[in-house]
């Protein structure tokens, strides 16, 4: 089987209303965009930002320009409008973990994505932004920060499945990865990833943004499964066209790494399924 299990039903740019966005209706373009893929397992993880709520959890500025909608009245509308399954991606914030674990424990989901987009004030995702980490931060420091952290969000307990565990190499050129072999980084996160039950996401988006790769590189990857974890595949779409993108490349890379399952989550349990 395949999966694509992160992915939103709407662009992150504003001007993107869940009123125009969570209907049924485009629910159902995900759905056949996946029947087409051969992709039986769908499920949704809006960002969690984009919700009122989160501001009980973080208030950072960003977060507080975006979020607008109710995130009941998003779980209200998956389970009883769309077959899709209910999932959310969620920020790992350090020294927040008991008001997000009081957040998600609220609502009953499929599954929780953690990621990490920002070191303390500063995304490593938003090139450009008033919070582009990479105007002033050293490339050695911002990617041993962000393994540490990742380990940390791992080790937290409060995700299933980790989100594009690289994203740090995202700006490819535009934000160079540190010279040598990376693994003393990947490194950095092990310990909680080895520590944790969680899943760690194989990503397509990698190969849609300027790095070109699929997000985990092969030698992170290689370390988490030594670790016992499972892979959960998706493709972080954000339109219908982008649902299972670069599927056909990415099976193939992951029958050469060896890996011939996949995870796929019911009220937060785990099983997992053959992949192909
Ligand atoms: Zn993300
Ligand atoms: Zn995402």
């Amino acid at each position: 089987m395949l999966t694509d299990l992160h992915t939103h039903l709407r662009p992150d740019e504003e001007g993107t209303p869940a009123s125009e966005y969570f209907t049924a209706a485009n629910a159902q373009r995900y759905r056949e965009a996946a029947d087409e893929g051969g992709i039986s397992e769908l499920g949704v993880s809006e960002h969690i930002h984009r919700f009122s709520q989160a501001l009980e959890v973080w208030t950072h500025p960003w977060w507080r320009q975006n979020a607008h909608d109710d995130l009941d009245a998003y779980c209200a509308f998956v389970r009883e409008e769309t077959d899709l399954r209910l999932g959310i991606e969620a920020d790992f914030v350090p020294g927040r973990e008991d008001r997000m674990a009081n957040l998600l424990d609220e609502r009953e989901w499929d599954y929780v994505i953690g990621s990490v987009h920002f070191l303390r004030d500063e995304a490593v995702d938003m090139r450009g932004s008033d919070w582009d980490i990479w105007r002033s931060a050293d490339p050695e420091k911002v990617w041993g920060r962000y393994f540490e952290t990742l380990g940390e969000a791992a080790r937290s307990g409060l995700y299933d499945v980790l989100a594009h565990p690289d994203l740090v190499k995202v700006w490819g050129d535009d934000a160079p990865a540190p010279g040598g072999d990376l693994r003393r980084f990947y490194e950095l996160a092990m310990d909680g990833i080895a520590d944790s039950d969680v899943a760690i996401e194989v990503s397509t988006a990698g190969l849609r943004k300027p790095a070109g790769e699929i997000y985990p590189a092969r030698a992170f990857l290689e370390l988490c499964l030594e670790a016992g974890r499972p892979v959960a595949l998706s493709s972080d779409a954000h339109v219908p066209e982008d649902l299972g993108h670069a599927y056909d490349r990415v099976v193939e890379w992951l029958g050469e790494i060896g890996v011939t399952k996949l995870a796929v989550f019911d009220r937060r349990e785990r099983r997992l399924e053959p992949l192909g």
